[in-house]
């Protein structure tokens, strides 16, 4: 039996590099019943990226006028582009009853945390920093300057890990997919307490 009327809300954070892109990859793959929130960057696309599948990418100018009105749940300025979470999408997908869930670097997390406090939050974290430099420098896509740029973000970010209500380390793939489903289940399964 189950009591729940809205979905909940999930959020996955975590530093750049960690792997959040690829756990909520193999999460889709997986076909779990989590809806995925399409985010709004400025940045430009990487080889091979759409428009509308990875990112609604737009200008710095559109992006202004989406704050403007209101149209984002929650948005940042992250390594010199900005990104945001459409608000009109979440909301819908809630009030119909299904669950989101949005991976955003950890400023927007903070902001969703604020505004919309009942959401659960998980932070993944790599199994060391040195793990985490290797992840970012194999990616192979970032000049050096941005590689230490994410770096030095990413030791800022590791400090916040205690506002979350979950911690997982991501040293594979599919065990951190594992460890996400089985917070969905308990979530749920606190949620339908009368
Ligand atoms: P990338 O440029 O590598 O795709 O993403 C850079 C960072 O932006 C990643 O940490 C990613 O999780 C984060 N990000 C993606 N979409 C959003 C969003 O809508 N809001 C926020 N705050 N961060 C996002």
């Amino acid at each position: 039996m189950t009591f729940k009327e809205k979905g909940l809300l999930f959020v996955l954070s975590g530093p750049s590099g960690v792997g959040k892109g690829t756990v909520c990859r193999a999460l889709r793959e997986r076909g779990t019943s989590l809806q995925y929130s399409i985010s709004v960057t400025t940045r430009k696309p990487r080889e091979g990226e759409r428009d509308g599948v990875e990112y609604f990418f737009r200008t710095k100018e559109k992006f202004k006028e989406m704050i403007a009105h209101n149209e984002l749940l929650e948005w940042a300025e992250y390594v010199g582009n900005f990104y945001g979470t459409p608000l009109q999408y979440v909301r819908q997908t809630l009030e119909d009853g299904k669950d989101v869930l949005l991976e955003i670097e950890v400023q927007g997390a903070l902001q969703v945390k604020q505004n919309f406090p009942e959401g659960i939050f998980i932070f993944l974290v790599p199994p060391s920093l040195g793990e985490l430099k290797k992840r970012i420098t194999g990616r192979g896509t970032e000049t050096n300057d941005l590689i230490e740029n994410r770096l030095s973000t990413a030791r800022t970010e590791i400090d916040l890990m205690k506002h979350y209500d979950y911690v997982i380390e991501n040293d594979q793939v599919e065990r951190a997919c594992d460890r996400i489903e089985a917070v969905v289940t308990a979530e749920h399964c606190k949620q339908s307490r009368i």
